[in-house]
């Protein structure tokens, strides 16, 4: 079959070559993209829109603005030779308001397509002056075509190769490639309750509205879409757990633990420990996500629920996303378990290979009740003898791979993630859909705010002062900068840790203990930095946000951020998190010189409030949910159309709508719902999950 040619075999996975205009060469490119078939071509959503809509006259056209203009052709172009690979088309237009001068760079071949007393519509951005008004490549097309002017036209996002008209053709081909054979993914029963348009209508208006309510109308039914198969598809990792039982626990007194601890527990934390022993007592296992911010007392709940599985007869293990948190993790556990009769070890990647071995077999036999460690506790080699309860910190490090690796080691064990990324209650709803939450909303009592404070660098004197007085006091200080230095350096004053610790200990501070830590450091450099700096061993730790994450060094009064401009909210959030731990008055201090009202009024955020929830509201608000959960954190399917933020209404009835369905049809097995299984199960093959 010759290229070029869409055959009447068409289906969705027809490729991407039998589109005209595409050859080898652009397959390659449009691959890049993701476009390999019909059905990826016509999924390509455009990033934005543009209108085109308007036919101005010449006269009425504004200097820098885009426009259409309907002119003929006033004269037979000229092509001028400028120098090698150089060329200019020249070409004078004209309606009845005035003339138009049209330049094209290196399109000669035009010359043949404009011809002398025949009509166009040519779209480009007006130039030139009010008297002699010019275009330079515009985009044109015959009167009355209608494909690219005077209309709204789509806007995708491109690779090397590939351009916007490219992209236009190839999609107006595939739409009407696809047009006969769209399946409709929504039940009709969903589409006509939600008020939502044909999948025919929605493409062709994602891609080519007719208007701007067209666009929206379009777009709201795919949104929708999207939101009901992620629905639909956590809910069925729910429902897939309520089929399995976990490892069955009965209420046992907890009074021990409760007597052992030199605190009373927070009324937050005896919640979040009386949800997850109910969990681990029910029928399914537990799947429970401890969110709480930095300080409210994580930890406890998780000793708490690894003395409940151990006393039933379990064993527990503890996954933290570094050696230095697991070894942190196990100095404040296993006294306090030990004391209890819980036998408790830690394994991570620097024991030494007997060491490991030993761990190993007493995991296996069952002589340890408890075992906290890195990655190495996924380590093929790890064998458990009755692993009832998995425990995950600070999961976002965690992919949800990495966090059903561990449980794979047990059938269906418990599991608790704990998280400090405060996320606000509506997206915690949507994000860990499969998961039950418990939010620790309650800070331990007699905690200090940390004072905290925004400077401009000129304040860089005092705060040094500042510091020294401190730590002639015997307090230690973090001072965190946004980049590590080398080759890539910025040109511009945003301080490399290695230069900038260079500095304070020759210039600063000679007579002070300096060590630095960044994250293009060796693992087990790293860890002995930040174990020296625990030890009170160091004075100053110059770092890149390495530090953000759970550290706890109580001694540490003073937090200094440099360049803070380049932090997210939630981010400065945690950095801070890091002091105020002890018994001391702490500082944060946020230098920044950055221009700009936004960012004076997010850093001013920091000075306000100490509240992490509202810091993360403010966050969203101000960044939008893709920057807040960085790349991919969350471990959720990639969403095309659906802004988390934005389209919360919208989630609610996707939900609804999933829910429902669900209910009448639990393993999705009505012909009706057979496309529906297939797409859901795509969408999150991505995740790891593996809804198959
Ligand atoms: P995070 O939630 O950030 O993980 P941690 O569990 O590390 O917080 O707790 C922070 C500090 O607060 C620890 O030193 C811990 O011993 C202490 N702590 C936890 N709960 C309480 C409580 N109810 N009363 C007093 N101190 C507590
Ligand atoms: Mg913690």
């Amino acid at each position: 079959m010759a290229e070029g040619e869409v055959t009447v075999t068409t289906n969705l996975h027809t490729d991407i070559r039998y589109i005209k205009g595409i050859g080898e060469a652009r397959a390659k490119s449009l691959a890049k993209l993701g476009i390999t078939d019909l059905q990826s071509l016509i999924s390509y959503f455009p990033r934005a829109w543009e209108d085109r809509s308007e036919i101005r006259t010449i006269d009425g056209l504004t200097i820098g603005e885009s426009a259409c203009v309907q002119a003929m052709v006033a004269a037979a172009p000229v092509v001028s030779h400028i120098r090698k690979g150089m060329d200019l088309l020249k070409v004078k237009v004209v309606d009845n308001t005035a003339a138009l001068f049209l330049t094209f760079f290196n399109q000669t071949y035009l010359k043949n397509a404009l011809i002398p007393g025949e009509s166009y519509v040519f779209f480009g951005k007006a130039e030139g002056t009010l008297l002699r008004k010019q275009m330079v490549n515009p985009l044109f097309e015959k009167e009355g075509a209608g494909q690219i002017t005077g209309r709204i036209m789509p806007v995708y996002p491109l690779t090397a190769g590939i351009t916007q008209s490219v992209l236009h053709r190839a999609v107006r081909q595939g739409l009407d490639a696809c047009e006969e054979i769209l399946p409709d993914v929504l039940p009709d029963e969903i589409r006509i309750k939600y008020k939502l348009c044909h999948i025919g209508f929605a493409y062709e208006n994602i891609h080519f509205p007719e208007s701007f309510e067209a666009l929206a109308i379009a777009r709201r039914r795919l949104t929708f879409e999207e939101l009901f198969l992620l629905c639909s598809g956590l809910q069925l990792l729910r429902r897939r757990r309520t089929v399995l039982s976990g490892p069955a626990c009965r209420h046992i007194a907890m009074a021990p633990f409760y007597e052992a601890l030199p605190f009373s527990l927070t009324g937050a934390q005896r919640r979040a420990i009386d949800a997850a022993t109910e969990d681990m007592c029910g029928t399914r296992p537990m799947n429970r996500l401890c969110q709480g911010d930095v300080g409210s007392g994580k930890t406890m709940v998780a000793a708490a629920c690894i003395y409940f599985a151990v006393k039933n007869g379990y064993q527990a293990a503890m996954m933290a996303p570094t050696e230095l948190l697991a070894q942190q993790h196990y100095r404040s556990l296993a006294p306090l378990l030990e004391g209890l009769g819980v036998r408790c070890a830690q394994l991570t990647g620097s024991l030494r290979a007997k060491e490991k071995k030993h761990i190993h077999e007493q995991l296996a036999t069952g002589e340890l009740d408890f075992v906290v460690g890195t990655q190495a506790l996924i380590a093929k080699d790890v064998a458990f003898s009755s692993l009832g309860l998995v425990i995950a910190d600070e999961q976002h490090r965690f992919g949800v791979a990495q966090r059903s690796a561990l449980s794979a080691k047990a059938e269906n064990p418990h599991i608790l993630v704990m998280s400090a990324t405060p996320i606000p209650r509506t997206l915690a709803l949507i994000i860990y859909g499969d998961l039950d939450v418990s939010v620790i909303d309650e800070l331990p009592p007699g905690r200090q705010k940390v004072d905290t404070f925004f400077v401009p660098n000129s304040y860089h004197s005092r705060v040094f002062q500042f510091i020294r007085k401190h730590v002639a006091q015997g307090r230690q200080v973090y001072i965190v900068c946004p980049l590590v230095g080398g080759d890539n350096l910025l040109p511009n004053e945003k301080k490399a840790v290695t230069d900038y610790t260079a500095k304070l200990s020759t210039e600063i501070f000679p007579d002070l203990r300096i060590a630095c830590v960044h994250g293009k450091m060796k693992a087990a450099e790293k860890e002995a930095v930040m174990a020296a700096f625990s030890a009170g061993e160091t004075d100053i730790l110059v770092s890149t946000t390495v530090v953000e994450v759970g550290v706890d060094v109580p001694n540490a009064t003073i937090m200094v951020v440099e360049n803070a401009e380049q932090f997210g909210l939630s981010q400065l959030h945690q950095l801070r998190g890091r002091v105020g731990r002890g018994v001391h008055k702490s500082y944060c201090i946020l230098f920044s010189d950055a221009p700009g009202e936004d960012t004076k009024k997010r850093l001013r955020v920091m000075t306000e409030t100490n509240d992490g929830f509202k810091i993360a509201q403010e966050d969203l608000e101000l960044r939008g949910p893709g920057d807040f959960f960085g790349h991919r954190q969350h471990g959720l399917p990639d969403l095309k159309v659906a802004d988390l933020h934005c389209d919360i209404e919208l989630m609610h009835q996707a939900r609804l709508a999933a829910d429902n369905m669900l209910r009448a049809d639990p393993e999705l097995t009505h012909p009706e719902h057979q496309l529906l299984a297939q797409k859901i199960r795509q969408l999150f093959e991505t995740t790891g999950d593996g809804l198959n």
